[in-house]
């Protein structure tokens, strides 16, 4: 089954947690357990699962892409925002996730973020959860 959530973004670079949201699909889907694939269906966004503990991570992160695809490079597209495309590929498109007992298999200080990089805007997120059979 698929569900689909959207995302708000606040900057034209951001990285926000949708741990929770991921969570609550798969314990509204009644599967004890199994995988769930987050997809974000956008070109100039991503996927990622990194640290939750520490903001200065995903500061990191950001800078990191940033210094990869700067915006002052050049660069073939003509709307502007390659460095968002590149970014989003670097990030990559979806995630997979395990979950066990109605809840996700992740590290104690794992999150999932959406990868906003050509915002602020209104991001979607498919989520679709297949239970382990029997
Ligand atoms: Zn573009």
């Amino acid at each position: 089954m698929t569900h689909q959530f959207t995302v708000s973004t606040r900057a034209r670079a951001q990285l926000v947690e949708i741990t929770e949201q991921v969570a609550s699909a798969v314990r509204e889907s009644g599967a004890a357990s199994g995988v769930v694939h987050v997809f974000v269906p956008h070109t100039t966004a991503g996927i990622t699962i990194n640290e939750n503990a520490d903001p200065a991570v995903g500061a990191d992160l950001l800078a990191a892409l940033e210094r990869m695809a700067p915006d002052g490079a050049r660069y073939s597209h003509g709307e502007g925002n390659s460095p968002a495309h590149v970014k989003a590929s670097l990030m990559g498109c979806c995630q997979t996730v395990l979950f066990q007992d109605r809840a996700l298999v992740l590290g104690a200080w794992q999150g999932i973020y959406l990868c906003e990089f050509d915002g602020p805007r209104t991001r979607r997120v498919a989520v679709n959860i297949h239970a382990d059979a029997g």
